[in-house]
């Protein structure tokens, strides 16, 4: 997703530190990340759970719309950093689906991607929802290789991109399965948004031929069936 993009800016940092700051759902002058109204709505936002025939089935704490969608792209696009807790605590929920202590491998950003948002929105997310869920360990072991811009690409290609896009960390395998058989963990896999699930299911295969299978691929927000133009191979299952 590279839309609404807008490098934040040392003024950007500077203005969200010390003075007060527009709601990241709706733009409105808010004391916090976000307003009253955007915080009750994020809070009661269903989570998803779609099934899919040929991977982990993927869980989102709700679909990419509203205030959800506007606070991703705040803190993803906007460099409003202080949202990774609040989207961590939207998120966390969902893990209560898988039991005892879950190993979570975020979908690592590229080079060029870290560069231009300033910061690892993926990894930051990850170590918020560790701080806040005790069950819950990361394992940085992905690593991103350079890779073309998603937009425009066909379902064909996206795929074949992504497939070529990751690569385990040198030596991290080994001691995540070494890990993960010591403590019988579950495994999942975090991106920030799941839409046709490409990226999410390289990362599942790379992480498989190193010998250790995702239950399942977890995001903040799934962008919605209606929005989406090609046939995935998934279906809604639940909205909890
Ligand atoms: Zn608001």
């Amino acid at each position: 997703m590279t839309t609404e993009n807008h490098r934040p800016t040392w003024i950007d940092r500077l203005r969200e530190l010390v003075l007060p700051i527009d709601c990241a759902g709706c733009a409105a002058p808010a004391a916090g990340q976000l307003c009253p109204r955007c915080h009750a709505e994020l809070v009661s936002t269903r989570s998803v759970r779609l099934s899919c025939r040929d991977g982990p089935d993927r869980l989102g704490a709700g679909w990419y719309e509203g205030p959800l969608r506007r606070a991703l792209v705040a803190y993803k696009e906007r460099g409003r950093r202080a949202l990774a807790m609040p989207l961590a605590r939207l998120l966390s929920p969902v893990l209560t689906v898988l039991d005892g202590d879950v190993v979570c491998v975020p979908i690592p950003a590229t080079a060029a991607a870290r560069r231009r948002r300033g910061f690892d929105h993926v990894g930051r997310l990850a170590s918020a929802l560790a701080s806040i869920d005790a069950r819950m360990h990361v394992a940085p072991v992905l690593r991103a290789r350079r890779r073309p811009d998603s937009v425009g690409l066909s379902a064909t290609e996206r795929v074949r991109a992504a497939e070529s896009s990751f690569r385990v960390a040198p030596g991290a395998a080994s001691r995540l399965r070494s890990f993960l058989e010591r403590r019988a963990l579950s495994l999942v896999v975090l991106d920030d948004i799941v839409t046709t699930g490409a990226t999410a299911a390289a990362a599942t295969r790379v992480l498989l031929s190193a010998g250790v299978r995702p239950r399942a691929v977890i995001a903040v927000a799934v962008v919605p069936p209606l929005y989406r133009k090609i046939n995935l191979p998934w279906v809604v299952t639940s909205r909890t």
